[in-house]
């Protein structure tokens, strides 16, 4: 007989084991998503009583059990039996769910191979041998990044491969046991409109021929009936641009309310916003406007997602959170957020568009939302593969490259003259200004041909119309991030299968199309992650946590995070945050840290930026922050006149360090009236300089709010540079014997071979960022003196100087 003591505390120990078991079950919730662990508890749950059925029918026949001990054992099978029919219906509701909104037979997801891929075994040699090459080469190219001479030499030897392509005829050999992607629908069923064609149709006529238009009821039903929808579509069906124009005409907007659509990159902002408004036939602005986010690379249509403004949210209807697929940090954090804000908002609705990707996951974080699938309208793809690695040219990967690649491709049309067709070489990247962004939609005219050179932004996010071709490298430069030492750095990595995926599918759009894969099948399945990991999983979190701290979120531990980031990595922003004087020991934020939450810039640079009102320096440390944020992208180097563009560079050199550099070639340009011209001269990039401007513009705009007065310091560069310490000391490297250490965690680094410090070798000094290609190498460095680290932060240093 047990008494209620005894139960009392079996129950406890249970509980306590039942804590246990989630403590230990938490680094695999992190993996896995949570209905599969709930979906696992239940099952083990059903599994222990099970047993416990079994043990009771197994030690006791029915005589000797009491009544009280039968009925019990009828209750149990009772629950089991309606655990059981439960879990059934559980599973066919769930089919059901996911069928619920599926479109015709015909169009189901499971007909789009994409998934389905299947990949036979080429029959070139495999692993092995060819693996060991691949290595070597990959060995090679990541040498040669960055190293001036070699990857110079490397270019030449590109270039003599391209030579040998093009003049004797020689072909790169692709296997031609090609992969197909199928397409929904065959060239004959639905002749591919020419270019010319689309343009006579008129706005109207094209907004009614995309996939989604069939669907525009039945959508805006489904958003009416759901609170939180999940829309899936390929890329080009028109969720992006149709979706906020459906909602409008249903009367979303009524009473003042606005549509919020956020966008994970800028280029596909303005491109979207302009697209809309072009079709609405309104000026950009008013009806239809861009609310941006200064230059973190996250602006958006109407909200903008990193400095989430409460206030926008709370006057939309309809939030769109779009290319939800791309997991970018921002939307992660817009996940979360939203997530809660609609508990509390009933009548706020909430769409999370995405390409044709992982859907399920998102759906099943917004408690099991339904998914609309507008069903693709795709062309085959034929997909080659080489039998060896290729590297066009390994640095094919940002803007500078983007640009030096169209040149080489222009130079060699310019070379073969009239042996070719026109050949339009148009480049597209996030830095792009929009009047050359506009460039690739332009319709391609006849007997041209059209070849975009683009970063990843074209794998989802733009559509261009009439892609028959696509070039996969293989590819992408990814933000990596290492908790331990704190270490941000952007590296090359092979893109993920899901990626290459979507660059294929691109080529589909408009007709049957071809895309070659300048790897081997055998990479694709073997050295291909299945998706990207989240940004928010290899990232510093510094800006993240300010922006929730200041929104009056306190417990980031439990914060509703899809996926969420490593502890570690949380732990060190929060350390960071505190050694930056943003938070208090308790973790709360400080005046300072609201100040600095204010800025929508990494949370060193706003220290930099809030430490200038002291040192009397704002004038001077806004421009090198604005200049700063251009990314090295400021001087230009032509490959024909390297020794005038070095020269010019060596020019703007004053003493101190690169971003008095930086400064130095602002205030001339300011001078000179903002000329095209003179940056023309001086082998600087105009549009990265206009582009410096509009940041440095928008930065003193945000000044008024954080009461900081613009004043100069007049030429005097140690104030200047104590405010660059004050924000980055966490950044400080001191000359030792084998080079620089950084004061942190003693890590060899190199000064980068294109600053201005890079002879001079001072003993201490602050850099701006870490770049790893052949060596850890600093970029924009400044010279410090010790003794300014113990004024700037004294908590942090006091002990170790
Ligand atoms: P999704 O968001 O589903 O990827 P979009 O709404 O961005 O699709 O694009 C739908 C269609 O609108 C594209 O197929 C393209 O034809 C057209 N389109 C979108 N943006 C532009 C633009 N900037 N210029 C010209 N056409 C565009
Ligand atoms: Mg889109």
């Amino acid at each position: 007989e047990r008494t209620d003591k005894k139960a009392y505390e079996e129950a406890q120990k249970r509980l306590k084991m039942a804590e246990d078991d989630q403590k230990n079950m938490l680094p695999e919730l992190r993996k896995q998503s949570r209905r599969d662990y709930l979906k696992k508890r239940e099952s083990e749950k059903l599994e222990d009583l099970e047993a416990e059925i079994m043990d009771d029918e197994y030690l006791f026949s029915t005589e000797e059990l009491t009544e009280r001990e039968k009925k019990e054992l009828e209750y149990k099978r009772t629950i089991r039996d309606l655990a059981k029919d439960y879990k059934k219906a559980g599973a066919k509701e769930q089919e059901e769910r996911k069928n619920r909104y599926y479109m015709p037979e015909e169009n189901r997801r499971k007909e789009v191979p994409q998934r389905d891929l299947e990949l036979e075994e080429t029959p070139m040699e495999l692993g092995g041998e060819q693996g060991r090459w691949e290595e070597e080469r990959l060995k090679t190219a990541s040498l040669s990044f960055g190293a001036k001479k070699e990857r110079e030499q490397g270019m030449k030897q590109e270039q003599e491969k391209y030579q040998l392509i093009l003049e004797e005829e020689e072909m790169i050999d692709f296997v031609t046991t090609a992969i197909t992607m199928k397409g929904t629908r065959s060239e004959k069923d639905a002749p591919a409109l020419s270019q010319a064609e689309m343009k006579k149709q008129s706005m109207q006529e094209v907004r009614r021929s995309l996939p989604i238009f069939p669907y525009r009821e039945d959508l805006l039903a489904a958003i009416n009936k759901h609170q939180i929808l999940v829309i899936e579509g390929e890329t080009g069906s028109g969720k992006t641009t149709q979706i906020p124009q459906y909602l409008l005409e249903d009367g979303y907007t009524k009473g003042g309310m606005k549509i919020g659509c956020t966008q994970p990159r800028r280029v596909a902002a303005m491109s979207v916003a302009a697209r809309v408004a072009e079709e609405m036939s309104v000026k950009l602005g008013n009806e239809v406007s861009l609310v941006h986010d200064c230059y973190t690379n996250t602006l958006s249509v109407t909200v903008p997602s990193s400095r989430l403004k409460l206030s926008v949210l709370l006057s939309s209807s309809v939030i769109i959170i779009d290319e939800a697929h791309e997991r970018t940090l921002h939307t992660d954090i817009l996940f979360g957020l939203i997530k809660d804000i609609a508990r509390f908002r009933s009548d706020l609705k909430v769409l999370v568009a995405s390409a044709t990707l992982d859907t399920e996951r998102f759906s099943c974080f917004f408690d099991d939302a339904p998914v609309f699938r507008i069903p693709g309208r795709r062309f085959p793809v034929d997909i080659f593969y080489t039998k060896v690695r290729l590297y066009l040219n390994p640095c094919v990967l940002v803007c500078e490259e983007i640009e030096a690649c169209c040149e080489l491709l222009q130079e060699r049309c310019r070379r073969l003259g009239s042996k070719i067709a026109e050949l339009l070489v148009l480049p597209i990247y996030a830095n792009l200004p929009s009047d050359m962004q506009a460039k690739i939609f332009n319709p391609t005219p006849p007997g041209a041909r059209k070849v975009v050179v683009a970063t990843n932004i074209a794998e989802t996010s733009l559509t261009i119309d009439g892609i028959i071709y696509v070039i996969d490298p293989g590819f992408c430069k990814q933000k990596s991030y290492n908790a331990r030492t704190g270490m941000e750095s952007l590296i090359v990595t092979p893109c993920s299968r899901a990626s290459a995926n979507q660059r294929a599918g691109r080529a589909g759009r408009v007709a049957a199309g071809k895309c070659f894969r300048l790897y081997t099948a055998w990479a694709y399945k073997h050295e291909m992650e299945e998706t990207t990991v989240p940004e928010i999983q290899r990232t510093n979190l510094g800006n993240v946590v300010l922006l929730l701290k200041s929104l009056g979120i306190n417990d980031l531990i439990h914060f509703d995070f899809m996926d969420p980031p490593p502890h570690e990595t949380l732990v060190l922003a929060l350390e960071q945050l505190y050694a930056l004087g943003a938070l208090n020991h308790l973790g709360e934020l400080t005046k300072l840290g609201r100040r600095m939450a204010e800025l929508p810039v990494d949370p060193m640079l706003s220290k930099m930026i809030l430490a200038s009102e002291q040192y009397k320096c704002s004038e001077e440390v806004l421009t090198i922050a604005a200049m700063l944020s251009v990314n090295n992208s400021i001087f230009y180097r032509p490959k024909d006149k390297v020794v005038h563009a070095d020269n010019a560079r060596m020019n703007f050199v004053v003493p101190g360090g690169d971003h008095l550099v930086l400064l130095n070639v602002y205030n001339q340009w300011v001078e000179s009236g903002y000329s095209t011209q003179w940056c023309y001269e001086n082998f600087i990039q105009f549009r990265s300089m206009r582009r410096a401007r509009d940041v440095r513009d928008q930065l003193e705009g945000l000044m008024d709010r954080i009461e900081v007065e613009v004043v100069s310091c007049q030429g005097d560069s140690v104030p200047v540079r104590k405010a660059v310490t004050a924000g980055y000391f966490y950044h400080t490297a001191r000359l030792s014997k084998g080079g620089y250490k950084t004061v942190k965690h003693q890590q060899t680094v190199y000064v980068h071979p294109n600053s201005s410090l890079f002879e001079e070798q001072p003993r201490w000094l602050i850099y701006h960022e870490l770049v790893f290609t052949t060596k850890e190498f600093m970029r924009q460095v400044i010279e410090i003196e010790s003794g300014w680290l113990l004024e700037v932060a004294p908590h942090y240093y006091k002990s170790k100087e």
